[in-house]
């Protein structure tokens, strides 16, 4: 694998499409254009990019294809109007511009401890910390009662997650009544990856901007930065131009809900802990709040960078996305990744009948007994036509 992992200043353009050119002709693509790596460790601000992103039309218009591209094309062959079909939101966006120039090198320099701790930071490395220091405590107060706790509490708030935040609020793939959805809402919350408002923003920006500059979590600011470092500081998140002040989540920000679990979030938390610390005393708090959360959330943040680095790639899809069934398995579904960058609507990310997918498995019930509606699920035809057009795409770049 070739991606860069060492902190880096970022070009504007990505090596995505170098990746792209290898995908297409098969290779393993370890090859990567120097113009889209890092080639100074200097603590200067990359103010001017590297190199231009050509919006795809007039790259069609104004490009030569080399052999590799001329030989896709002419391998796909894909009529015009199929290029249309895929669901891809990514857009190429020019470097973020902001006033915080030395936090912003700070950011692009990959910095974690020379950098700023907002308060909100700390607020949620305590309770990270807290909750590893109870997950190395549970063997040591291994009861059934609690084990058994822990696991529903892990199935309940992951599906909750994966079904409220993912696939209902951040991609609209179904509809549920309004109850119904503050219901797996307010469970998801318990997961431990903050309030609906934040994780629906953050997540709105990395399908967005996948792979650039904008992406909250991408890999290439390194394994470690992706998996969790990111989600420790408010300041390189609130660079991030719609994730600072959550313009890309109004729908959220309009209800009453939505904002007073963004406002109250850690209670909830610390709320769930004393309650069942009053119902089965420390055993319970071990494993229903610290092993339950530290292995469901390494399991979830893992997605971020194994998801982008290692995998099958179905799907010729702009970005690094990759398939992970490993995780597909430990994450409800979230390991589909690459399958779910190419349709990011649909509510069934495991898309082959073999690709175990339990969130797609509770919503397909919901839709049985009438409580999901307008559930949206890719027919053979829509998979085959954007595999098709993502090929296309890749060979024209
Ligand atoms: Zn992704
Ligand atoms: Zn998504």
């Amino acid at each position: 694998m070739s991606l860069p992992l060492n902190p880096s200043a970022f070009p504007i353009v990505t090596n995505t499409k170098c990746r792209i050119r290898h995908v297409v002709a098969g290779s393993s693509g370890n090859n990567i254009s120097p113009q889209n790596t890092r080639t100074s460790s200097t603590n200067s601000i990359v103010t001017s990019p590297t190199k231009q992103v050509v919006p795809k039309t007039s790259a069609n218009q104004n490009t030569t294809p080399n052999h590799v591209t001329k030989a896709a094309s002419a391998a796909v062959a894909v009529p015009a109007d199929t290029v249309e079909a895929a669901t891809i939101e990514t857009e190429k966006v020019a470097p973020i511009e902001t006033s915080n120039k030395l936090e912003l090198q700070r950011m692009r320099n990959g910095g974690f401890w020379n950098r700023k701790w907002h308060m909100m930071d700390v607020t949620h490395l305590l309770l990270t910390v807290g909750a590893h220091g109870l997950a190395l405590s549970a063997p040591f107060v291994f009861n059934a009662g609690a084990v058994w706790v822990a696991f529903v509490l892990s199935l309940m708030t992951g599906i909750s997650k994966t079904l409220g935040y993912h696939r209902l609020l951040s991609h609209k793939s179904f509809k549920l009544p309004k109850w119904l959805e503050y219901c797996f809402t307010y469970c998801g919350c318990h997961f431990g990856q903050r309030d609906p408002i934040f994780w629906v923003s953050v997540h709105k920006n990395h399908h967005k901007y996948t792979d650039q500059e904008r992406d909250p979590h991408s890999p290439r600011e390194g394994f470690w930065f992706s998996h969790f470092g990111w989600y420790y500081y408010h300041e390189y998140l609130a660079m991030k131009p719609e994730i600072g002040v959550y313009s890309n989540v109004p729908e959220l920000k309009a209800q009453w809900f939505y904002r007073f679990l963004h406002d109250t979030y850690v209670w909830h938390i610390i709320g769930l802990g004393v309650l069942l610390y009053f119902v089965g005393g420390y055993p319970y708090l071990a494993w229903g709040m610290g092993a339950r959360m530290v292995m469901a959330n390494h399991f979830s943040f893992l997605v971020s960078p194994v998801c982008h680095l290692w995998g099958g790639r179905p799907y010729n899809t702009s970005d690094t996305s990759t398939n992970n069934g490993i995780l597909a398995l430990l994450t409800f579904g979230e390991g589909w990744h690459n399958n779910h960058h190419a349709i990011p609507k649909s509510a069934r990310h495991g898309l082959e009948w073999w690709q175990f997918d339990s969130t797609w498995g509770v919503i397909k019930f919901l839709e049985m007994v009438g409580l999901a509606t307008d559930v949206y699920i890719p027919t053979e035809a829509d998979k085959k036509r954007t595999k098709l057009s993502l090929l296309t795409n890749a060979a024209s770049i």
